[in-house]
């Protein structure tokens, strides 16, 4: 199977880098300086048992692609549109484009842009962190969770028995939503907070006011998940999420770390997204209306901040 992975970052690495052993895998990434590493050197995987270099063909340009059958997509969210572009261009004309980003609404655009029976949605456990130019480090182990439905049902087979050879325990559902909106609300409750905190996942466990706003933000999350009849794969949530929380204690948060950076963060499809879909139901979420309010003030604040 040919595939092209869009937005080779840390989880596009990871997953072209381990996926490279069974099929035949480009890496397409703006980034040069990161491209132009994994050409020269291959690209660094570090894993907990140590390091391998993993020879995966790298380019800039999508039109160096031709007639893939998957594109798998690991942009930024603020960057969907231009990657769902990107495939449609290196795709052949039913492949298709598979997103495993964090929030929701990446569908959406891909499906605008290729077409509703071409786009196709995954949920990852897996995690991944850049290093540095052709370095990723595999920085944790889960589940991969594929849509399936009956137009796709062989191509989707097909990718989750590759999934599985390359290392990625990876399942086939047939109802992604409650996945898809239970990694949300988590999502939700923890990377807005931590990243106008400036702390690791585990504080907000810790401290009481962080704590209660969690819990506020989350609780709006599953209001609008209940209206929208999505059940959650957990009983209760705020638990739930605490509980990640304490799991991932000196973990910083995507968020947190984008914020670090002074890159753009995936604050509307996150938390944005909830006040989005409240108001589509007209619903309230006053909550994840000023952590958005917030994130966003954030960003535009990068330069001058004392
Ligand atoms: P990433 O920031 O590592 O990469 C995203 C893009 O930014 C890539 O095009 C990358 O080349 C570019 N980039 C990164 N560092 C750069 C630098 N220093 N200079 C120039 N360009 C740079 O993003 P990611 O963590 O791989 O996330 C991709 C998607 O996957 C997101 O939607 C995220 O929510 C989701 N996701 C991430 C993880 C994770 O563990 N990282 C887990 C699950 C889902």
């Amino acid at each position: 199977m040919k595939i092209a992975v869009v937005g080779a970052g840390a989880m596009g690495s990871l997953f072209g880098a381990l996926l490279s052993s069974v099929a035949d895998v480009t890496l397409v990434d703006p980034w040069r300086e990161h491209v132009q590493a994994i050409n020269r050197d291959g690209l660094r995987l570090t894993e907990p048992e140590g390091d391998s270099i993993i020879h995966v063909p790298a380019t800039t340009d999508p039109a160096a692609v031709h007639n893939a059958d998957l594109a798998i997509i690991f942009v930024k969210s603020h960057q969907t549109e231009m990657a769902a572009n990107m495939a449609a261009q290196l795709l052949a004309p039913h492949g298709l484009a598979l997103t495993m980003q964090n929030g929701i609404g990446n569908r959406d655009v891909l499906a605008r842009v290729l077409g509703e029976s071409r786009a196709w949605q995954g949920v990852t456990a897996q995690g991944a962190t850049l290093l540095g130019p052709g370095h990723v480090r595999h920085a944790g182990h889960g589940p991969t969770h594929l849509e399936t439905r009956p137009e796709i049902a062989a191509t989707a087979q097909q990718v989750a028995e590759l999934f599985a050879q390359a290392g990625f325990e990876t399942h086939l559902s047939a109802n992604l939503d409650s996945l898809v909106w239970g990694k949300l609300v988590i999502n939700v409750g923890i990377n807005a907070l931590t990243a106008i905190l400036r702390v690791p996942n585990g504080i907000l466990a810790q401290v009481a006011p962080a704590r209660e706003l969690l819990a506020a933000a989350v609780r709006e999350a599953v209001q609008v998940a209940e209206a929208r009849g999505i059940q959650l794969p957990y009983e209760d949530p705020v638990a739930r999420v605490i509980e990640v929380a304490r799991a991932t204690a000196s973990n910083r948060s995507s968020m947190l770390q984008d914020v670090m950076r002074g890159s753009r963060t995936e604050i509307e499809v996150i938390n944005g997204a909830i006040v989005h879909e409240a108001d589509q139901l007209g619903l309230k979420a006053p909550y994840n209306q000023v952590l958005v309010a917030l994130v966003r003030a954030l960003e535009a604040t990068y330069a001058v901040r004392v």
